[in-house]
């Protein structure tokens, strides 16, 4: 096999190419070191000017812009509204107060058991693994999640379990962040040791971009690490548009439902993103090639600095009747919202 040679300037030297025996670690580690953390890199790489449009310093330094070499890679060069790249952009808008945006658009707060471990849904418990992620979506509702205090640390390690243990109508831990899949194959496999052996516990979920956006973190040793503990595990993706897929990105989903991993994809529906039928439909059977059910839709949770991506309800609605007209029944993602307080996430229809 050729080698891949990513053309971010930043990173020419480094090789990503996959032996047949897979990625080692050190591959996911030297790309993000080397991810893209300025705008005028970014645009420069994309053959962009700096654009009128872009955040002031302020912005960028709450929330930095932070985009893989692979995910930059599938953005279209001289187009400033390519949906990958208005994925993680930073703009001026992010400035905007809005009524009805917050810091913690869907209640998470008020959801925390001990620090890291938040409980919500029935039979569900939600940890936080980390604060990190390879990439910073500019939508994302956590982007003023305290991680200092509630993320997961080694030292919380052990109450946050103990909390599990003691709770025999949790059958399901969902590993969240940040990003989990950002702790490495060694921290990983330890979470999953000191999970599995919680008897009441039969599932494990991930909640994880990383598949996507930087696929050589499914190393050689990541699907057995996943499935080879007694946890059924499933992977929910983060997904948003059907341009998010390549041949680097297939072979990391195969090696995953290889190794038995259940896949799913949720996205949120964003405005210049994907809010039309074309992309929604194209997701959903890009989705399913690669062996991911459409699983979730979701409105745009309303955190500070993200009402630019908004799509009214009625707006959602009239785009989900299109996309129910055109698609065969499993692969129409459920439209949902999450309402604070709610049992479950809320669906629209
Ligand atoms: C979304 C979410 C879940 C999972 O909900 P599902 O409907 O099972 O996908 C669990 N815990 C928390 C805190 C969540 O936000
Ligand atoms: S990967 Fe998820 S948690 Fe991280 S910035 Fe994106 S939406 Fe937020």
């Amino acid at each position: 096999m050729s080698p891949i040679i990513i053309e971010n300037p930043l990173i020419t030297k480094v090789n990503r190419e996959q032996s047949v025996s897979g990625y080692q670690e050190s591959a996911w580690k030297a790309e993000m070191a080397a991810a893209f953390s300025s705008a005028g890199d970014l645009l420069g790489y994309l053959g962009l000017p700096l654009d009128h449009r872009l955040a002031n310093e302020g912005v960028m330094r709450q929330f930095p812009l932070r985009v893989t070499a692979a995910f930059a890679s599938r953005m279209k060069k001289g187009d400033p509204d390519d949906p990958l790249l208005l994925q993680v952009l930073p703009l001026s808008d992010e400035l905007l107060e809005t009524v009805g945006y917050g810091a913690d658009p869907v209640g998470d707060l008020q959801a925390i058991a001990v620090p890291g471990l938040l409980y919500k849904y029935h039979g569900r418990a939600l940890l936080i693994a980390t604060g990190a992620c390879a990439i910073n979506c500019r939508y994302c509702f956590r982007r003023e999640f305290p991680y200092a205090d509630g993320q997961l640390t080694r030292s919380r390690f052990a109450e946050a379990l103990a909390h599990i243990a003691r709770d025999a109508n949790i059958a399901e831990v969902i590993l969240s962040g940040g990003d989990p899949l950002m702790l490495d194959d060694g921290r990983l496999t330890g979470l999953l040791e000191a999970i599995a052996a919680i008897p009441h516990v039969s599932r494990l979920r991930l909640h994880t971009r990383l598949p996507i956006v930087l696929p050589s973190r499914i190393t050689k040793d990541l699907p057995q690490i996943l499935a080879g503990t007694r946890l059924k595990p499933v992977m929910v993706i983060h997904a948003n548009h059907p341009n998010e897929f390549d041949a680097e990105v297939s072979q990391a989903l195969s090696a995953l439902e290889n190794a038995g991993v259940a896949l799913l994809n949720q996205s949120v529906l964003l405005k210049g993103v994907n809010d039309n039928v074309d992309a929604l439909s194209s997701l959903s059977v890009t989705l399913f090639e690669h062996g991911v059910m459409p699983y979730y839709l979701h409105l745009l949770d309303k955190a500070n600095g993200t009402a630019h991506f908004d799509i009214p309800e009625k707006a959602a609605l009239a785009l989900y009747e299109k996309l129910r007209s055109c698609l065969p029944g499993y692969l129409v993602p459920k439209l949902v919202r999450e309402i604070v307080g709610a049992p479950y996430k809320v669906n629209l229809v």
